[in-house]
């Protein structure tokens, strides 16, 4: 049977780390009826965490994908991780997702990944909503709360639920105990499904009383102040004038109007830990966040005609489906696609544009949270959905899958440039092989990670984005592929660009044996990203195949610049070529390019280094002390700020200063510091980091 979209929501929660991201998610599981024991994170037994890695850890890597059912509707929740070092999987789960839901901790207000994070959702344009979880932690705080998500994420947050009482019995007269309801003035209480069960499953609503009206009266106000602004159809405006109470399905109609459009986001409130408030978020999903129809048609290039085209979500348009993701373990790899429009059936056979290659969609299954019931095979796949598939044996992450009548080449989701890397070899040399083809299984599942062999030393080199994305490789690679491992110590992946653009002629002539012909002129430009080759010669002066092979000897050349890294920042135009008859091989082209390179190259390089934001929160008390070891890691302070007794410090710094710094910072603050680092590009390194990697100073 086909699927009715305008029941359909693909939502994804963002949070930052230990804001409750988890903790909420296994809620929505258990209200819903997807799981049937509420697992705790703190016991390790949560659903969405399904590595053990993450269980040891308590951090979500993974995201997995899993349905819910919610009142007559099916929520994909799609969990993203809330650690700065797997930014790339956030970055994909928001491709694929309709509607986001941020999570943030009502104590800590806004912390540095939600602030990534709300910016990639920005530029995917993807609807938002806000809940304030944790509102029984001590100094608790929702207006504040509320307030901060306005300045940091420069957005228009409205509650649209009001707590009772905040805080915990420890600093509060009054702790959290419930929620009101502000489009019906009920207060929401959350008790135990059947006797001894402290699961707030059931939902208990009342009229306010008088005593807690005010505050959330208030609230209301502001609330409807905001809808009149954007009632351009008059559906609550007149009557709040005259005096009469608005109809609840025009408040929702206007509310969702102005979620979808972006004039604000809804707030909510509540406590994982105490089961308070998460079924009215369960509400607001359906209701203010957008089904697959209400989402803009996905563009892409039509690689034939190379025009661009549209595809609606619609079951008639042509198929067209991104890998979003890959999980690979020891019995095989399972796709997750997400189907923006057509419809598939088991055992198809469909194009992967991007590579020419043809890939069958063998099985198509819903995975589901229920570890008893973990899987649901479907004989068809339709648009606006998210499933899994095995079959595929060519594609990777990004990749986009589609009808091969009708080829379309979905935008490729960037993925930043790995910043560490380290070496890795197994302890028996037996494994060596078994150890490449894991790490190509990696790196298809995650394009952030790379992994290649060093061709002077021979060893086997992994990188990443961060060192904790490399360690959690090394023991997915002990832990699910029993691989046995000698690991080195991180090292930072350096970059280098040209300084001053240049134009050179590179030639590969030989005139003895075998004549050997060919010349080019290139001009090489530093541009602030990515690495771009264009051919600027008339058309016919050089077969499409010589071009082809300048193309090729330029990107081997990029690879290793003056200093030996790769080079990037740079433009390359092809301006002038001679050839001759007979002499003239792709394969001399191919070297006079790579001449030509590695003359611009010369003398004229910069060396970079990746750069990290820094974050780090502490009690005022230890400001000092902390500032004092930034500044012997020649970090860049850019802002210090204070809320209660507690100090926020935002700093630029070097990735090779930070290796140490978990031990460091735990030392100066006595253990009381939160942090985080995220990548944050590449600028240039010192010129003793220079002069060290060219051995000039040993
Ligand atoms: P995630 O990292 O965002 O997935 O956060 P988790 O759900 O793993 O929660 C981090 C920690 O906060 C765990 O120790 C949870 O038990 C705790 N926690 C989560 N929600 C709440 C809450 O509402 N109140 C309190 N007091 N603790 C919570």
């Amino acid at each position: 049977m086909k699927p009715d979209l305008t029941k359909l929501r693909n939502l994804g929660i963002i949070a930052h780390i230990d804001a409750g991201k988890t903790t909420t998610t296994e809620h929505l599981l258990y209200y819903s009826g997807a799981i049937h024991r509420l697992g705790g994170v703190d016991e390790g037994t949560t659903t969405t965490d399904w590595l053990p890695e993450e269980q040891a850890r308590g951090i979500t890597i993974q995201s997995a994908c899993v349905p819910l059912q919610w009142d007559g509707h099916t929520i994909n929740l799609i969990d993203t991780p809330g650690h700065v070092d797997f930014t790339a999987e956030v970055e994909r789960s928001l491709r694929v997702l309709d509607g986001a839901v941020l999570v943030i901790d009502a104590q800590k207000g806004v912390e540095a990944q939600s602030e990534t994070v709300w910016r990639q959702a920005d530029r995917y344009n993807v609807p938002r909503m806000i809940f304030v979880n944790k509102m029984d932690v001590v100094g608790a705080d929702f207006e504040a709360a509320v307030n901060q998500v306005k300045e940091r994420l420069q957005c228009r947050p409205i509650p649209i639920t009001w707590p009772v009482g905040q805080g915990s019995i420890k600093d509060s007269h009054d702790p959290f105990k419930a929620v009101i309801d502000l489009l019906t003035m009920e207060l929401c209480e959350f008790l135990p499904s059947s006797a001894g069960r402290a699961d707030g499953k059931t939902v208990k609503r009342s009229p306010v009383s008088d005593d807690l009206r005010p505050a959330a009266q208030a609230a209301r106000e502001r609330l409807f102040d905001v809808l009149t602004e954007f009632d351009e159809k008059d559906l609550i405006t007149s009557k709040i004038l005259e005096g009469v109470e608005p109809k609840l399905a025009d408040l929702i109609t206007l509310i969702k109007q102005c979620t979808l459009a972006g004039h604000f986001q809804p707030v909510l409130c509540g406590s994982g830990r105490e089961h308070i408030g998460i079924q009215l978020v369960l509400d607001a999903v359906i209701r203010y966040l957008p089904n697959p129809l209400e989402r803009p048609a996905m563009v892409g290039i039509n690689p034939k005609k190379n025009v661009e085209e549209k595809r609606k979500t619609s079951f008639d348009e042509p198929f067209a489906a991104l890998v979003f993701k890959i999980q690979a373990d020891a019995h095989g790899e399972l796709y997750y696609l997400r189907i923006y429009s057509g419809q598939a059936k088991s055992n198809s056979r469909m194009l992967n544009p991007g590579r020419d290659a043809k890939e069958f969609l063998t099985k198509l299954y819903h995975v589901k949270a229920d570890p008893s019931d973990k899987i649901e095979t479907l004989d068809m796949a339709y648009a606006g959905d998210i499933i899994a598939i095995t079959g595929p044996k060519e594609s990777i992450t990004g990749d986009t899958l589609c009808d091969p009548n009708h080829p379309i080449l979905l935008e490729r989701i960037k993925f930043a440039e790995t910043v560490v890397s380290m070496s890795i070899e197994p302890e028996s040399s037996g494994d060596k092989a078994k150890l490449e083809q894991t790490l190509s299984l990696l790196a298809k599942e995650d394009p952030t990670f790379r992994w290649n062999l060093d061709s002077e030393t021979g060893q086997t080199l992994i990188s990443g984005m961060g060192v904790l994305h490399l360690e959690v490789k090394c023991n997915r690679l002990k832990n699910d592929f029993r691989l046995k491992l000698r690991v080195g110590k991180p090292r930072v992946s350096y970059r280098e660009t040209i300084r001053q653009p240049k134009r050179v002629w590179g030639e590969l002539v030989r005139t003895t044996g075998t004549p050997i012909f060919a010349r080019v002129e290139l001009e090489v430009k530093h541009i602030d990203a990515g690495v771009r080759f264009n051919n600027k010669l008339p058309a016919d002066k050089l077969p499409p195949l010589f071009v082809a092979a300048v193309e090729q000897g330029v990107k081997d050349a990029l690879t290793s610049g003056e200093v030996g890294y790769p080079v990037i920042n740079v433009e390359v135009n092809l301006l002038n070529a001679e050839m001759r008859e007979v002499e003239s091989t792709d394969v001399a082209f191919q070297g006079a390019a790579n001449q030509a390179i590695n003359q611009a190259v010369r003398d004229n390089s910069i060396l970079l280094e990746p750069v990290m934001k820094l974050e780090v929160t502490v009690p005022d008390t230890y400001l000092g002390p902390v500032q004092t070891d930034l500044n012997v890691r020649r970090a860049v302070i850019h802002d210090t700020s204070f809320k209660g007794n507690m100090v926020t410090v935002t700093a630029q710094v070097a990735l090779a200063k930070v290796f140490d710094y978990s031990d460091a910072v735990r030392s100066v603050s006595q253990g009381r510091a939160n942090y985080s680092l995220e990548p944050a590009g590449f600028q240039e390194a010192p010129e003793e980091v220079r002069r060290k990697l060219l051995g000039l100073d040993e």
